[in-house]
């Protein structure tokens, strides 16, 4: 299975491809958190991302697919992949089916999770990662009991920087101008399925095994 998880900021692409790749055992390949661990590891380039990053922006073209061409030709991609964060441009998206014809192999689907505004906004600035567990939380959407079993065990609930209020407007600013027509592109490609995003992660996970078994 080879597809690429389309959609805003906060629309779940993480989450469901986390979901997936247990699921199917192939690999999440998400450019937002590699963009991330080179900016903690502080190199030349991850300093560089880190200000654009924060600044709620898009990286360059051709360092994304630099990093991107580098994770899909590993063996542990070979089999499948779920593409999470690229392509974000009409450039990326053509560099991607340059790339993938070289490696001999084809996207499946191109997966859009659809959600309002709202929800977008609510799940954006609620989104809180437990420092002990690494699990995904919502101060709007998890019961409290989820988010003190992460605190009573000393863990405290980290907010992404680029999750304030500002960053998350030029975020969604970004993605309106500069992403959402790739969701013309693939239904041009013909690859295109929609999943409905909103509600929990569970139901929304349903829709897309559904989606994806439509072929
Ligand atoms: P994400 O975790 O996918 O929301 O990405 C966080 C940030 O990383 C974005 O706001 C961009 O600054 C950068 N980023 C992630 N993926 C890309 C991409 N495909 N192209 C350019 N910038 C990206």
């Amino acid at each position: 299975m080879r597809i690429v998880l389309l959609g805003a900021p906060g629309s779940g692409k993480g989450t469901q491809a986390k979901k997936l790749m247990a699921d199917r055992n192939i690999p999440q390949i998400s450019s937002g958190d590699m963009l991330r661990e080179a900016a903690a590891a502080g190199t030349p380039l991850g300093q560089k991302a880190k200000a654009i990053i924060d600044s709620g922006h898009l990286i360059s073209d051709d360092i994304v697919l630099g990093i991107i061409s580098e994770r899909l030709g590993q063996p542990d991609a070979a089999d499948g992949f779920i593409l999470d964060g690229f392509p974000r441009t009409e450039q990326q998206a053509l560099d991607l089916e340059k790339l993938l014809d070289q490696l001999g192999t084809s996207l499946d689907a191109a997966i859009l999770l659809d959600v309002d505004f709202e929800v977008l906004m609510k799940r954006l600035t609620g989104r809180r990662t437990c420092s002990l567990t690494g699990r995904l939380l919502n101060i709007h959407f998890s019961s409290q009991e989820e988010l003190d079993a992460c605190t009573n065990a000393g863990g405290e609930l980290i907010q992404r920087e680029d999750d304030n209020e500002e960053t998350i407007t030029s975020r969604l600013d970004v993605y309106h101008t500069q992403t959402e027509p790739l969701i013309d592109f693939y239904r041009g490609r013909g690859t295109l399925k929609t999943v409905d995003a909103t509600g929990g992660a569970d139901a929304v996970y349903e829709r897309l095994l559904e989606a994806l078994q439509e072929g």
